[in-house]
């Protein structure tokens, strides 16, 4: 017999077309549904999406949106936030989280992180605040909540309201407690890539709070209330109906995906302990969902060309933190300014984490980065 080498699969980031096959009956009943209906704005999937996503976040009230970003939007515009107002973030995130507030001619106020989970904390944000902070936004990353504790009582003590971007962190909890549920507002996303993906855009605004609730709903039908009739100036952000249904279906497999993502990153953990690979820490009191396994590694760059060449998909959420961005060059912000944002954007590195990830996957990913490190 000859001599076989073993061919490696490639291995995706993240492989939507396998979680596609184990759902494809019950996602074209559910759209064939819609399409039988008719009704492609609000109507009853909408509804039933809003009401069980609530649920899901643990709050009384969800509001379907065209996007996470809209979401965001939304909420802030629902919040009164505009020129003249400055809202504290983190600089570390996607960039929806600070262009939505310049959008609405506020300014984004810029603070680091905390270098072990990536997300800000009350520490962080306490001295950014001035008179005119009129919100706080703590972005949950890569599937954690933020340290929420602190914030909330640093903000109720300011009287500042609070916005958790919970887009990447549906079904995670702290301290019991879901992400989207403890601040004023929490805003969600169903772009693909996200824990409960839709076939598109989509997302949420989930709060407790009737009175926020009514504005988000005016606001999303352009501000109009009774219909043609405006008080607000609003906009377009309505979620579609067949985008409800594909996350409804979807929603009942969260908690199972979720579970897989976890002990797929426990697998990792163990892979690289003591290596040069350091994994990501979940801060007691959390749960994960794992949206993300970000690592943190030396030379990143060439680790990932060398991961890219080997056919195994990484990404780096995200290369440059929102201070150092071009657009808000006239905001002031410079290297140096924010330092561990500035370490995370050189450092991380995302790996695939999907549920329908094998263990022989992960073992085939960890041999190949360990052994790029044993080689330099
Ligand atoms: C994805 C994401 C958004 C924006 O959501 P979209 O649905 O893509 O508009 C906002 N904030 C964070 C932290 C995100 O990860």
């Amino acid at each position: 017999m000859s001599n076989v080498t073993k061919s490696l699969s490639a291995i995706p980031l993240l492989d939507l077309k396998a979680q596609y096959e184990t759902i494809r009956g019950e996602i074209t009943t559910a759209v064939e549904a819609v399409c039988e209906s008719q009704r492609f704005i609000g109507g009853p999937e909408v509804t039933a999406c809003e009401e069980e996503i609530a649920a899901c976040c643990g709050c009384k009230f969800g509001v379907g949106m065209s996007s996470g970003t809209d979401a965001l939007l939304c909420g802030m515009m629902a919040l009164g936030i505009g020129p003249g107002d400055e809202v504290i973030l983190p600089s570390f995130t996607f960039f929806a989280t600070g262009g939505c507030v310049s959008r609405l001619g506020a300014r984004p106020v810029f603070v680091d992180i905390d270098p072990e989970t990536y997300n800000t904390t009350a520490a962080l944000i306490e001295p950014a605040i001035t008179e005119k902070t009129k919100l706080i936004i703590p972005v949950h990353l890569f599937g954690q909540c933020a340290d929420m504790g602190p914030i909330l009582e640093l903000a109720e003590s300011r009287s500042i309201p609070v916005l958790e971007d919970a887009a990447q962190t549906i079904g995670a909890t702290h301290h019991g407690r879901p992400a989207g549920s403890m601040g004023r507002l929490g805003t969600l996303s169903f772009f693909p890539s996200k824990n409960l993906g839709c076939f598109g855009d989509g997302g949420m605004i989930v709060t407790n709070d009737e009175a926020l609730t009514e504005r988000c709903r005016i606001l999303r039908n352009h501000g109009g209330q009774p219909k043609y009739y405006h008080k607000l100036i609003g906009g377009n952000f309505r979620l579609d109906a067949i985008q409800a249904a594909v996350v409804r279906v979807k929603l009942k497999h969260l908690p199972s995906w979720s579970k897989k993502r976890a002990e797929n990153a426990g697998r990792y953990d163990n892979l690289f302990a003591n290596s040069v690979v350091k994994t990501p820490r979940i801060a007691g009191g959390n749960v994960s969902i794992f949206n993300q396994y970000v690592v943190a590694v030396p030379n990143r760059d060439e680790l990932r060309k060398h991961l890219t060449a080997e056919r195994i998909g990484t990404e780096v959420y995200y290369p440059v933190p929102l201070h150092l961005q071009d657009c808000f060059a006239d905001l002031g912000g410079k290297a140096g300014d924010l330092p561990h944002c500035e370490r995370a954007a050189r450092e991380v590195l995302a790996l695939p984490i999907y549920p329908e990830l094998t263990e022989a996957d992960q073992q085939q990913i960890a041999n190949t980065i360990l052994s790029f490190y044993a080689g330099t």
